[in-house]
């Protein structure tokens, strides 16, 4: 074990907070121009930052990760074993972690720190970019939402072809 209950050391931690960036496909608007084949142009609501019934803000919510190591006191160990391996966490006040985040010095664990800052930030941008890649579809949206009005619109046709053809005077057909 490398280190014992009381000992102060620092923890490398990368925190995170929730901050809203502008959406980089509509830039802020919350809309889109769409070009089509036969040149004509419409405007949908963005897919990149859709929320789903809340519509697309315009914005996004992403995390920003950061790191400052600050000398902590392990106030607890406790090892357990796992096939051959034994396991150690270390508690620090409500964190629980392992060996391998913890450092004696604050350079070892700003370094440990930084590299998890970097694999969250790849992560994170994985996840957003996998949004900014669906511009590929907006002219599929488009047709979507022109096929769901042409429906619509057809069934609207149908049920006005039904009403018309019931008399306007209910009982004046029933003498008929
Ligand atoms: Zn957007």
């Amino acid at each position: 074990m490398k280190f014992n209950i009381g000992d102060t050391i620092y923890f490398a931690r990368a925190g995170q907070e929730t901050i809203w960036i502008t959406c980089p496909e509509c830039l802020g608007s919350g809309r889109l121009r769409v070009i089509l084949g036969d040149d004509s142009e419409v405007s949908i609501a963005c897919e990149c930052c859709s929320r789903g019934y809340e519509g697309s803000p315009g914005k996004m919510q992403t995390y920003a990760y950061r790191s400052v190591p600050e000398p902590v006191i392990i106030t607890g160990i406790e090892t357990s074993k796992h096939d051959e391996t034994i396991r150690v966490v270390y508690k620090i006040g409500c964190w629980v972690t392992e060996e391998k985040d913890l450092f004696a010095t604050r350079d070892e664990a700003l370094l440990r720190a930084a590299t998890l800052v970097a694999e969250h930030e790849a992560e994170e941008k994985k996840r957003l970019g996998y949004k900014e890649k669906q511009h590929k579809t907006w002219a599929w949206h488009v047709r979507y939402y022109r096929s769901l009005i042409r429906h619509a619109k057809e069934e609207i046709a149908r049920a006005e072809a039904k009403l018309a053809m019931v008399p306007k005077n209910v009982k004046e057909a029933d003498k008929l």
